[in-house]
């Protein structure tokens, strides 16, 4: 007798997750279709199609594709399910597939909990029955999941099944973030290039460079297959403006949890929509913050002034919206000549059209931010300030990299081993030619990724060692920087060119 091959569908409902019945699991359900498949001598498994990671009334549903892919294929004989809700409790899906489509491909649809079995006619009107029973529950249920989520986010846990980057879910508690230490490092490295003056695009570059992973591939490197992502091979997924700017907005940084941005249509469009800002749902304090308060708000108006400039991708000058004409109080603007930078006033109608060399004007702020550090700072206190923040903050940030290269290397040892188990399979004969060479090039390419990394770390701990500062180089500063500007001056007014002669006034930001 030919055995019927079987495909078991899992699916992870929401609201089987709102309620955390463990009756209900992934596991639960799988070991209910094996033993089933086991008492029947007429069925043999065949593959396993399992929606466990998805969130959202219904969303795409990746693995439910793949099985009618394969029924239609003629691979699947029997579509084995715990009952027809877990199938789908959609009335149209449910008519479309389970009376007709499977029909055409015959294929039988068997639901165990509630005796659904596509073999016996008799059951048609007791499944049509079943599906308008689930799609009236669908749409009650699908009401209490919004409320029950809202609920949830406004007591400020977590919903989603994927943490953002910089973040881990909670292994004990699956509603609370925890700090991913290695993406917090470059979350922070994020915050302060931006500081420094580097446009979104030249982070990009310099993430590239740098070959840090993206964010996707960080997350499919640690185990979460994303149907988007591992459609594309690996090293095509790198760093792009959007990921950037989407981790340089997000508050989720300081430790406040904003959720609620999207929504879908409804329980049956599955389409989402961008909600409001006004409705979206702040709770704050929920987490452990990567950025500071201070820093994440000096981004935030950085990135309010830069976007009024045009060329916001490139490198921000020191004094970038900081310049403004004495006369009509319009920005001086940036321009080149062949030889020099200069500033200027934009307003073609001003009398003020004398435009002032940029390294002049660099010269002489310079000069007077140093002689106000010279005239107001008390160095030996704030050599001992300065040294007792650095101090705390690297052995902080020490600790946490020596934490990450116990972790690297107890991975490098693990993929040696790998490695040597692949060359003992192979002179054993246990694989093929073709799978070891396979085998090998995946488990060389893992580790030459995990010492490159693991190099990585020893510069930054090398770089991060015990360093006391001595004000006396840093004092006076030699180089006018953007965040030094940023620190220290409000906005500069340049007056009139009057007999070789103009006004600069410095509005300090004391
Ligand atoms: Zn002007």
């Amino acid at each position: 007798m030919t055995k019927l091959r079987v495909g078991i569908y899992l699916r992870l409902s929401n609201e089987d997750k709102l309620k955390n019945d463990e009756s209900e699991s992934i596991k639960n359900q799988r070991k209910m279709l094996m033993d089933y498949i086991d008492k029947n001598d007429s069925l043999v498994f065949k593959d396993e199609y399992s929606d466990e990671n998805l969130s959202g009334a219904g969303t795409y549903r990746p693995e439910f594709e793949r099985l009618i892919g394969d029924c239609e294929k003629g691979l699947i004989d029997v579509v084995l399910c715990k009952s027809q809700s877990r199938f789908s409790r959609d009335m149209e899906i449910v008519e479309k597939y389970l009376n007709n489509k499977f029909k055409e491909w015959n294929v039988r649809f068997i639901g165990v909990s509630d005796n659904t079995d596509t073999a016996n006619n008799g059951n048609k009107k007791a499944r049509q029955i079943t599906g308008l029973v689930n799609e009236w529950f669908l749409e009650d249920v699908s009401e209490n999941i919004r409320s029950a989520f809202k609920a949830k986010m406004n007591s400020g846990e977590f919903i989603s099944p994927f943490a953002p980057y910089g973040y881990m879910i909670s292994s004990s508690d699956n509603n609370k973030l925890i700090v991913d230490e290695e993406a917090s490092l470059v979350v922070k490295r994020i915050f302060h290039l931006y500081l420094k003056g580097l446009g979104y695009k030249e982070i990009v570059k310099y993430l590239n460079d740098q070959n840090i992973d993206s964010p996707s591939l960080y997350k499919y490197k640690h185990g979460c297959r994303l149907n988007v992502v591992s459609q594309r091979p690996r090293e095509l997924i790198k760093w792009n403006l959007n990921a950037v700017k989407t981790i340089l907005n997000n508050e989720v940084y300081i430790g406040n949890l904003v959720q609620g941005k999207r929504t879908t249509v409804s329980y049956k469009n599955h389409k989402i929509v961008k909600r409001d800002k006004k409705d979206w749902i702040t709770v704050p304090n929920t987490h452990k913050a990567i950025i500071t308060n201070k820093v994440f708000n000096k981004v935030q108006e950085e990135i309010r002034t830069r976007t009024r400039v045009s060329s916001k991708n490139t490198i921000v000058h020191p004094f970038s919206h900081k310049v403004y004409c004495g006369l009509c109080n319009k920005s001086m603007r940036k321009k080149n000549s062949s030889k020099h930078q200069y500033l200027v006033c934009e307003n073609p109608n001003c009398r003020n059209r004398h435009s002032i060399r940029y390294d002049v004007l660099e010269e002489l702020i310079l000069g007077n931010v140093n002689e106000l550090c010279e005239r107001y700072c008390d160095k030996y206190f704030i050599t001992k300030e300065v040294n007792r923040q650095l101090n705390g903050q690297n052995k902080k940030h020490s600790k946490d990299i020596t934490h990450l290269k116990e972790q690297y290397e107890r991975k490098l040892s693990a993929t040696l081993k790998c490695l040597k188990d692949v060359y003992y399979d192979r002179t054993t004969g246990l694989i093929n030619e073709d799978q070891f060479q396979m085998l090998l090039n995946e488990y060389n390419k893992d580790i030459d990724d995990i010492k490159k990394y693991l190099n990585h770390l020893n510069d930054e701990l090398n770089l991060n060692g015990e360093k006391e500062i001595v004000l006396d180089n840093i004092l006076p500063f030699n180089k006018l920087t953007r965040v030094i500007v940023q620190e220290f001056i409000q906005k500069i007014i340049v007056g009139e060119l009057i007999q070789d002669s103009r006004k600069i006034f410095i509005k300090w930001n004391l």
